[in-house]
């Protein structure tokens, strides 16, 4: 590799004889082939002094992708970073979550990760807090000008998602977006030997609503959530399931866990509302349960280390604008061969958190007499709505019918409709307003039978 030549190039932040960022100032010193065309080589110096002194990026989640990222984004030159994870570390994390040693079991993943980084990479101000990231105010992501997320669930990224967009002005009438608070999102994901990475600008580009069908259901979870912050009903299931059940032995030693066998099914159903009650989570039931005991994918380091190395290259490129950025999702799969899959994805007109939201979604019952736990679960099996803790009301009288989330008075005082038919509650063509802090803003449902 050829050397800087200090002479010729201006005063730099980070020394150049320092080997750590000889490959950022490469990059940064010359153009290529590859670099933008708006791209001006002399600026480097102001831009490498920028992406360590002013600008300010957020790391969601300090999980297997997290310490991934946080690794890569402190060694390309990131100065500013804060880091946000409300779990804590399990012995189990340890294969793969490398800024984690066994002394650390049952500390917080942000602080351990932020006083590794901090004490690896000197000269770096990282912030690390503890907490769950959707009880966070819009105001406070508003302070960040970038923000990465390794997440492992959809929900926290549909809260992330509705939260970036609802930042962005745009006027009611031309749809004009207003730039001053958009801040890029680059998000990263990784299922066994799947991974996926893309970017986003909230209003320009497909938001993660726009193509939240893309997903499925959500079936798997790391274990240190399910024993330690479980916030999902299908975290209790999947503890019931995995940690609880080998232990109880509910049916004699030895005898395995029969997913088609309805005594087991109802011992997990059980057993896990049980669970959910301790914790208050709404929404254990019976069908639920099934689904979310039929597989578990192990997390693999590997795959957290190519995605989280392609959010870094993103967030290096935005920042310093050496390179356009991805257009605007990459998939990355290792289950069948290896290879890599790269296009774009499109807004949605009718996105419900980005678009004009269209027309309100219809739900036909068999009949009236289908019971209000029913239609939950009906609303949460919904591909666009997958509620999780909603609240209903009916739309013309305002009414309230249910409750998950909210007051604990009033998710008390709504408790016994689940039990009562749909017919009790709602006129037939009735319109429900669906409110889910999953799902970001409120959705109308129109609810119909024969
Ligand atoms: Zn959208």
């Amino acid at each position: 590799m050829e050397a800087v030549d200090d002479a010729a190039a201006p005063p730099l932040p980070y020394s150049a004889a320092c080997p750590r960022w000889s490959d950022a100032l490469r990059l940064l010193t010359r153009g290529g082939p590859s670099t933008a065309p708006d791209f001006s080589a002399p600026a480097s110096a102001e831009v490498l002094a920028s992406l360590r002194n002013d600008l300010r990026v957020l790391v969601v989640g300090a999980g297997g992708l997290g310490c991934e990222l946080l690794k890569d984004l402190a060694l390309a030159g990131f100065g500013r970073i804060d880091v946000i994870d409300m779990d804590t570390i399990d012995v189990s994390n340890l294969n793969r979550q490398f800024l984690f040693r066994a002394s650390d079991v049952g500390k917080p993943k942000a602080e351990v990760a932020a006083a590794y980084i901090r004490a690896r990479v000197p000269g770096l101000a990282i912030t690390a807090h503890v907490g769950d990231l959707t009880r966070r105010p819009p105001e406070w992501y508003a302070q960040f000008n970038l923000i990465v997320a390794g997440l492992d669930s959809i929900d926290a990224r549909r809260w992330l998602n509705a939260t970036l967009v609802s930042l962005v002005g745009a006027d009611a009438e031309t749809g004009e977006v207003d730039r001053s608070g958009l801040i890029p999102w680059i998000d990263g994901g990784s299922e066994g030997l799947m991974g996926q990475a893309r970017v986003i600008f909230p209003r320009l580009s497909a938001c993660f609503e726009c193509t939240l069908s893309m997903f499925d259901t959500p079936k798997t979870y790391p274990l240190c959530t399910l024993a330690n912050t479980p916030r999902l009903p299908e975290h209790c299931v999947e503890y019931a399931h995995v940690v609880e059940y080998p232990r109880a032995s509910p049916f004699g030693e030895g005898v395995a866990f029969d997913a088609d066998n309805p005594d087991h099914l109802t011992w997990l159903t059980d057993t896990a509302a049980a669970r959910a009650d301790k914790f208050s989570i709404p929404g254990v039931t019976r069908r639920l349960a099934a689904g979310v005991v039929k597989h578990i994918v192990p997390a693999v380091a590997s795959t957290n280390a190519v995605i989280a190395a392609a959010c870094a290259a993103e967030a290096w490129k935005l920042a310093t604008s050496v390179a356009g950025p991805l257009r605007n999702y990459v998939m990355l799969n290792g289950t069948s061969g290896v290879y890599s899959y790269t296009y774009e994805t499109e807004r949605r007109p009718d996105c419900e958190v980005c678009g004009g939201g269209g027309v309100p979604r219809t739900v036909t019952l068999d009949s009236g007499e289908v019971l209000l736990e029913d239609l939950l679960d009906t609303l949460a099996a919904e591909p666009a709505l997958r509620t999780r803790a909603p609240v209903l009301r009916v739309a013309s009288t305002g009414a309230m019918v249910w409750a998950a989330d909210g007051p604990p008075a009033l998710v008390a005082a709504t408790r016994a409709n689940a039990g009562k038919r749909v017919e009790e509650l709602l006129e037939r063509g009735g319109e429900l307003v669906v409110t889910d802090r999953a799902m970001g803003g409120a959705r109308t449902v129109i609810v119909t039978w024969p």
